[in-house]
């Protein structure tokens, strides 16, 4: 039989598509990369507004495949995080906190390492970019739109809308939340909208941010302020859907007084810099992430709360785990798209995302209210995480990826 033309065709060129090309050319895998999108559109600041949590040992991947010294000038250490249960008073209040809080700091950890670091995703998707770009083993088809695919018991048949077709021994679907591939594949989802929607914005503001990365629960949803470069921070401001409109509509100094009043001044005089964007939120998990020839990645395996930051990091973790899984199963002359080689990847990533993804989704529920009998249960759970060093150590590794079996890629250097 005539060998496929490339072993992986990934469908979906975004940061978790990218990364996997980017992953699996390094193990010796020739990739092609489809996106619907225009690359020079991808790669500007319009684009995408929001910055990304990269956890400590999703950094090691990145550093791993050489792409983390562009990031490097770009990303701000998260030294401390800070959770609130209410919000900074008043602008007035000099940051005056609710007394119920979580204090991480990464110093508690025995090391220098941050508890991760704030990127711009227009950096991240730059860099996986021009990587791309430059890399020999991954051709990068864009714009074109996937319309179809065949899994076949040699290969799996990729038709485009242009009338292109690519043969592959694998697919994997990179095509985010909505993934086109999964519901071919009849992959059933579990899945809600949150009444909620995420509005994204920069501050600049007076006053240093110290690496504090802060998270007020108030009772339309968590408000994140995360350290960025250049004294600046940004906003993951959750808020109910049926008022974000209006907020989204606001002229630029009443917009600036809402976000004062749920700040506060403790970062001194803020100015939004740059546009505002929001985002609808929902929760959907893949009740499979195989198929035959088929491996859901990122978004299209599971589309989480921001409340985390923990989104992407899951997916960065699904393109490690399954870099080995692929490796070893070639080593031994297996066929990748095997079903027997896919379950592999299943085994090792299913459980720990539907757990991390739930999770999320439960301190959504219990934080985004204000309903007093749930505020005393949170608030004294808080305080116990916070009175136990342990504990507190356990959801640093929590927040940092870094439980559980590490694929190569993410493994702490022995
Ligand atoms: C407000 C907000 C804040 C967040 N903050 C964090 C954070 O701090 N840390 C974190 O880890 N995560 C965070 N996340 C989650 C993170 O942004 C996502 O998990 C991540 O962007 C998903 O990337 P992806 O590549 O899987 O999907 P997507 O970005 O959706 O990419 C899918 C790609 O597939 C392409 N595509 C789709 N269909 C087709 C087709 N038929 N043919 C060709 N191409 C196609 C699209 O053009 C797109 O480029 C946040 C999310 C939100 C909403």
């Amino acid at each position: 039989m005539q060998k496929p033309q490339f072993e992986i065709v990934i469908v979906g060129g975004g940061l978790a598509g990218g990364l996997a090309a980017l992953a699996l050319a390094a193990r010796g895998f020739s990739c092609a990369v489809i996106d619907a999108g225009d690359p020079g559109k991808m790669r500007s600041q319009g684009f995408d507004g929001r910055t990304t949590a990269i956890s400590y040992a999703s950094a090691r991947v990145f550093k791993r495949l050489g792409l983390w010294d562009p990031i490097a000038p770009h990303a701000e250490a998260i030294r401390d995080i800070l959770v609130t249960d209410g919000r900074a008073k008043s602008r007035f209040d000099e940051g005056t906190i609710s007394s119920f809080h979580l204090h991480f700091d990464s110093r508690e950890l025995n090391d220098e390492t941050p508890l991760g670091w704030i990127v711009e995703n227009r950096i991240l998707r730059n860099v996986l970019m021009d990587a791309i770009d430059q890399s020999q083993d991954i051709e990068f088809i864009a714009p074109a739109r996937r319309a179809s695919t065949e899994f076949n018991a040699g290969s799996a048949i990729t038709k485009l809308q242009d009338g292109r077709a690519i043969e592959s021994s694998l697919v994997l679907a990179a095509d985010g939340r909505f993934s086109g591939l999964r519901a071919e594949a009849k992959i059933k989802t579990n899945q809600w909208r949150y009444p909620q929607s995420g509005i994204v914005a920069t501050v600049a503001h007076e006053r240093p941010h110290m690496g504090v990365a802060q998270e007020f629960f108030l009772p339309a949803g968590p408000f994140a302020i995360l350290p960025m470069t250049e004294n600046r921070s940004s906003l993951v401001w959750t808020e109910r859907e049926d008022a974000v409109a209006a907020y989204m509509a606001l002229d630029d100094d009443a917009f600036r007084t809402e976000i004062e009043n749920r700040f506060g001044s403790y970062l001194g005089a803020i100015e939004p810099a740059g546009p505002r964007w929001s985002y609808p939120l929902a929760f959907t998990l893949a009740q499979s992430y195989i198929a035959p020839r088929l491996a859901l990645i990122g978004d299209a395996a599971h589309a989480i709360h921001p409340i985390a930051g923990q989104g992407y990091n899951l997916g960065v973790k699904d393109i490690a785990a399954l870099a080995d899984v692929l490796v070893e199963s070639r080593d031994v002359g297996l066929d990748i798209g095997s079903l027997t080689v896919l379950q592999n990847y299943q085994r090792w990533r299913r459980f720990d995302s539907a757990s991390l993804a739930l999770g999320t989704d439960l301190l959504n529920r219990l934080f985004s209210n204000n309903f007093a009998p749930l505020r005393i249960a949170r608030d004294l759970g808080m305080g116990a995480v916070n009175a136990v060093p342990p504990l507190r150590k356990f959801f640093m590794r929590q927040a940092g990826a870094d439980l559980g079996t590490l694929p190569s890629l993410m493994a702490a250097d022995n």
